[in-house]
């Protein structure tokens, strides 16, 4: 059991490191392009639309870091 806690610990904390580290991952939707892949009728990938949920960037903020933001400016409100 406490070999449970210590290796939920450390996935935690690996997390809060790469969430501190690299902030954005790749957007899972385009896998980082910004745009949908598509093939033409020769079966070649061609560029398709840009992807909404990243905005077409490719990136996407984690959620940890988006909660590390959340609450950092809750820190902040609460401090001020
Ligand atoms: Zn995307």
């Amino acid at each position: 059991m406490l070999a449970a806690i210590a290796c939920l610990l450390i996935v935690t904390l690996c997390y809060a490191a790469l969430c501190a580290g690299s902030p954005f991952g790749r957007c899972r939707k385009c896998h980082g392009f910004g745009f949908a892949t598509t093939t033409d009728r020769k079966g070649r990938p061609r560029r398709g639309k840009d992807c909404r949920r990243c905005k077409a960037t490719g990136y996407r903020i984690r959620i940890g870091r988006h909660l590390y933001n959340l609450a950092a400016a809750l820190h902040r409100d609460g401090t001020n």
